[in-house]
Formats: structure tokens, C-alpha cells, sequence
């Protein structure tokens, strides 16, 4: 078994230390298993969604809702008994309007940063990606690109090599692909090539899980997010959520949700001084939360101690990590 969140390899990774795999158990499990994240980038109306839809198939129907974890927004996630894509989109990594506190620099290299392999997507015809930054960025990453030429159905044979040879010496590290999204040509290519490049790595997400109550999923990882960024370091590694209830009418959604911590003085912590801290992430979650819903919500939680969860196999099988 492993215990391994995407905020806590994630972070683990950011922090330069690296994710927890030290007993044989776990290093046996995931030795051939490959998992990752496939950022797909473009500038819009090139076929992002098209290709999305033909990549993830009607396993699409995972995810009801466009989803929005730390720093990625979920579009997809392809199982395999050998391998896991997680296709997202780094919002506003083409939109410079974003709403981020970042600017606009530090949210591009933060966006491509997070992506173990990156599909830029260009249309024939296009020359440059609507944001020049990006480009720029694009030529010095290590990180394996796929460039994705789409609509080719609408050109000829010319204008794709002329194409193919544009991109080829204007990001010399990526691979060129030219595909018809639409008709659905080369995108077999696609997902051997993504499958080829993703790093040998245990699945982020429970295989199944996410296939049960993703709502849930993805309430407790936008409350996780902002108890990330309102605590230090340990806490936010000691806290799990489980959502309770979630009860969608037409107008509202009530969200019941129980922030687990490890010892009362993490309790302590995370409801502050009049409980003022986790008033805070309450109204942070909540903001996002309706965002991402696109409706209304009223979000309760409550802070419970159970003691050493980590090592509590029934509560690791709860929390959806066994
Ligand atoms: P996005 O904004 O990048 O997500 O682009 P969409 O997937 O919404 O596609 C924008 C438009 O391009 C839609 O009208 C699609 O039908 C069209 N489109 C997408 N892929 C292709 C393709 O391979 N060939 C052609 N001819 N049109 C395409
Ligand atoms: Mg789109």
C-alpha cells in the first residue's frame, strides 16, 4: 500500500525532498506502474476540448464537473491497469486576464512546471502561441513536449510539412504531431507517446474511487488546497477531509465536511483563536467551491481528532488510500 496524495507528492516534490517510497512493499507496487500529469495548452479554438473528449472517451463521464485541483483543472483521468493520465489545463496559462495573485510570469512557470508532459496545442496555420511568454518558456523546459499540429483535415500535404518544419526549428526539444482531432487521425500517436514519457510512479488518484463520489473528491481537495495555504508546513501534512454529505437541491448545495487531525493540538491549530483561521478557510473553500459548481453553497465543517490515522489501516481504506 502507499499513502500518497497529488498535494502531498506535489508539494514533496516542490519542497525538493523526495516522495516517501522507502519500504519494499510499496516500491514492489509501483516499479512498472507510470502516472502523471498531462497539461494541455493552446490558445483557444485550436481543438483543446475536441481532443480532450476523443483522449478520455466516455470515461469523461468520471468527472462531471470541470474540476479544479491546486493548481490544475482536471479534465480527465485515463485508467489502465499499468498507468494513470490525469489530462488537466493550467487555467490561464494562455489568458493573461487570469485572476491571479501571481503575476502573470510566475503563473506560467508554475503551470508548466507542475506537468509531467506537456500537449501544446497549435491549429494549421497558427504561428505563435497567443502568448509569447509561454513560448519562450516552452524552449528552455526539459520537460517532454508534444507538439500537436491540429486540423490538418483542412490543409494539404504542403501546408503540413511546412508547418511540421515551422515548429520543428521553433521548438527543437518537442515532438511534432500533426492530427485531425476532429476526424480523429494520429491520436492513437498521442496516447503511446504520452504513455512512453509519463515517469514510473504510483496512480495519484484511487483508480475507483474517483469514480464513486468525484463531488466529494474534489470538495476535500479544494479544502485541503486552502488549508494548505492558511497553515504551516506540518499541519496541513497531519489533516484529512472527509466529506459527510453533500446535498445538491436546484439552488444550493449543502456540504457537510470533517477535517481530521492527528492530536488535539492540531485541532487547536487548524480552529485558531475563536476559530477565527478556520472561518477563513471556509470562506476561501466556499468561494471556489461555488466557482466550481457554479451554484450556490453553504459548506459546514467540523475539526475531529483521530488519533495516529496514518497508521490506522481502516481509516487509510476510508480516506480511500488502501
Ligand atoms: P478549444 O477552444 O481549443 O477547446 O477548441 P474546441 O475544441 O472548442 O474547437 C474549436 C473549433 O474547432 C470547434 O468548432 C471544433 O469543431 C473545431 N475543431 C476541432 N478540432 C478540429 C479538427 O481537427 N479539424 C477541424 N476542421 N475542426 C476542428
Ligand atoms: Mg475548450
Amino acid at each position: 500500500s502507499f499513502l500518497c496524495t497529488v498535494n502531498q507528492q506535489k508539494m514533496e516534490e516542490s519542497n525538493g525532498q523526495q516522495a516517501k517510497k522507502s519500504d519494499d512493499q510499496s516500491a514492489k507496487e509501483s516499479v512498472d506502474h507510470k502516472a502523471g500529469f498531462v497539461n494541455i495548452i493552446g490558445s483557444p479554438n485550436v481543438g483543446k476540448s475536441t481532443l480532450m473528449n476523443e483522449l478520455v472517451g466516455e470515461r469523461m463521464s468520471i468527472i462531471t464537473r470541470k474540476a479544479q485541483t491546486t493548481r490544475h483543472r482536471i479534465l480527465g483521468i485515463v485508467n489502465d491497469e499499468n498507468y494513470q493520465i490525469v489530462y488537466s489545463d493550467t487555467p490561464g496559462v494562455l489568458l493573461p486576464s487570469y485572476k491571479m495573485h501571481e503575476g502573470m510570469m510566475k503563473f506560467v512557470q508554475d503551470a508548466l512546471k507542475d506537468a509531467d508532459v506537456l500537449l501544446v496545442v497549435t491549429e494549421l496555420g497558427e504561428k505563435s502561441l497567443n502568448n509569447p511568454e509561454t513560448q519562450e518558456k516552452l524552449k528552455k523546459m526539459d520537460t517532454p513536449i508534444l507538439l500537436l499540429i491540429n486540423k490538418v483535415d483542412k490543409g494539404t500535404q504542403e501546408q503540413i510539412e511546412e508547418f511540421v518544419d515551422y515548429w520543428s526549428k521553433e521548438l527543437p526539444k518537442a515532438e511534432i504531431l500533426p492530427i485531425s482531432a476532429l476526424e480523429k487521425m494520429n491520436l492513437t500517436l498521442i496516447m503511446d507517446w504520452i504513455v512512453k514519457k509519463l515517469p514510473v510512479s504510483p496512480p495519484f488518484y484511487a483508480k475507483d474511487a474517483l469514480t464513486d463520489k468525484p463531488e466529494r473528491f474534489f470538495v476535500s481537495e479544494i479544502i485541503r488546497e486552502k488549508i494548505l495555504l492558511n497553515y504551516s508546513k506540518e499541519v496541513p501534512y497531519s489533516v484529512e477531509i472527509e466529506v459527510e454529505s453533500f446535498k445538491e437541491s436546484e439552488k444550493i448545495i449543502r456540504i457537510r465536511a470533517i477535517i481530521y487531525v492527528a492530536r488535539d493540538s492540531q485541532k487547536a491549530i487548524i480552529i485558531g483563536k475563536q476559530g477565527k483561521s478556520l472561518k477563513t478557510v471556509g470562506i476561501e473553500a466556499r468561494k471556489d467551491l461555488e466557482e466550481f459548481f457554479g451554484k450556490q453553497v453553504y459548506l459546514e465543517m467540523f475539526v475531529k481528532v483521530k488519533k495516529n490515522w496514518r497508521d490506522d489501516d481502516k481509516d487509510l481504506k476510508n480516506f480511500g488510500y488502501l
